[in-house]
């Protein structure tokens, strides 16, 4: 298979619904003639061309069998998990995780007699909690916030034995830092509102899987629950993708100097990248990871206050929710994502009041470091 950057601009060979045109186009209709010689020939969850393609896109690119998308990440991932988990079951998901899936399974799960158990950063950790009605191991690897990571080999390793689903969230990595499915992985999710759409404008979901057998299952969950993603935004997610592997390698680039920059920094109490040697799982990292990827979170030496005042103090960084676009993003975990969780629990996670979460874009990496140091200056020191 061709390298991401070529894979990224020419993501389909030969489809010859475009007539030779370089670029596919929009094509809105939901309806098809079944009597003639089409019948259903995009069974989408409403038959259209631009779903099907996109969902081949992103899972040829990320290795997978078939694939399809959804209006957000959190249709993926809810249509991922209800598709293999049913009343009197058990999941056993990564203990720090996004904060909308987390609130999923502690308020959505029990409600339909789903129990949960949550584990840490290690295989053990999850081998510790299964039950002999455990159905799904869902994780996140990189974690958001904490950039935590665990071994997708050994995760798998032991649910395989098992017969149990695996499920990762893959939005963090990209697939261009991360192949999951290669890993073991069964199933493979995405906030595309993140990497994969890349400019902060543009919410979707994509859901890979490793094979054909459970399609039907997931098809059938994913229509039942709605979430499809419109023609247009197919099209300017499938736009987006061409510039995939070139932005996130910007980005890991400059993530990686910024992360650089933070540890040599006084004010800086703690820097969590997956890329640096200090990182407790950078062994993990470098074995399953092609690039450690554009989140960098850290701990200024301060308090609420502070963190605060440091956020105003930012004149390039916009501190606002969301990552993964070619703006640099920053946001406070607690203020944001993990706000309704109490201190003690956000704390069980590892989640202190002073954590920021830096979603590195494309901009020069000076200019970033340059924008963060004066911040710095201006509120802590
Ligand atoms: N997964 C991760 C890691 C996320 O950060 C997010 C959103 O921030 C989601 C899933 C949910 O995606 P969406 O906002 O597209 O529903």
């Amino acid at each position: 298979m061709e390298n991401f950057e070529t894979q990224c601009v020419h993501p389909i060979r030969d489809d010859k619904n475009l007539n030779g045109a370089v670029t596919s186009g929009i094509y809105p209709a939901v309806a098809y003639n079944y009597l003639d010689d089409v019948p259903l020939q995009y069974p989408g969850f409403y038959s259209t061309y631009n779903q099907e393609r996109l969902g081949q896109i992103i899972c040829n690119l990320e290795r997978g069998a078939w694939g399809m998308v959804f209006s957000s990440g959190m249709a993926a991932i809810s249509t991922a998990i209800l598709s293999f988990v049913t009343h009197g079951d058990h999941i056993v998901l990564s203990k720090d995780l996004y904060g909308g899936t987390l609130k999923f399974a502690n308020e959505e799960l029990p409600r339909r007699g789903i129990s949960c158990s949550y584990a840490g950063h290690t295989a053990e950790s999850f081998k510790s909690v299964l039950q002999e009605n455990t159905k799904v191991i869902y994780i996140e690897t990189p974690s958001n916030p904490l950039l935590n990571i665990v071994s997708i080999k050994e995760v798998c390793a032991i649910a395989k034995a098992k017969k149990i689903i695996t499920i990762i969230d893959n939005t963090f990595a990209s697939p261009i830092n991360q192949l999951p499915i290669e890993e073991g992985i069964d199933i493979s999710v995405h906030s595309g509102t993140k990497y994969l759409g890349g400019h902060n404008d543009l919410p979707f979901g994509a859901l890979v899987s490793n094979n054909l057998d459970n399609k039907a299952l997931l098809f059938n969950t994913a229509k039942m629950y709605g979430g499809s993603l419109t023609p247009s935004e197919c099209y300017l997610a499938e736009r987006s993708v061409k510039t995939l592997a070139l932005r996130v390698k910007k980005q890991n680039e400059n993530a990686f100097s910024i992360a650089e920059f933070l540890s040599s920094n006084n004010a800086i109490k703690r820097v969590y990248y997956p890329g640096l040697l200090s990182h407790p799982q950078h062994d993990i990292a470098k074995q399953q990871m092609k690039g450690f990827g554009g989140m960098v979170s850290f701990e200024l030496n301060t308090d609420l206050d502070g963190i605060k005042k440091f956020q105003h103090e930012l004149k390039l960084i916009k501190p606002a929710l969301s990552l993964g676009g070619v703006e640099s993003l920053i946001c406070s975990p607690v203020f944001t994502s993990h706000r309704y969780l109490s201190r003690e629990e956000r704390m069980a996670i590892g989640i202190e009041d002073n954590l920021l979460r830096l979603s590195v874009g494309i901009e020069d990496d000076q200019d970033l470091i340059m924008d963060i140091d004066e911040a710095i200056k201006r509120s802590v020191s």
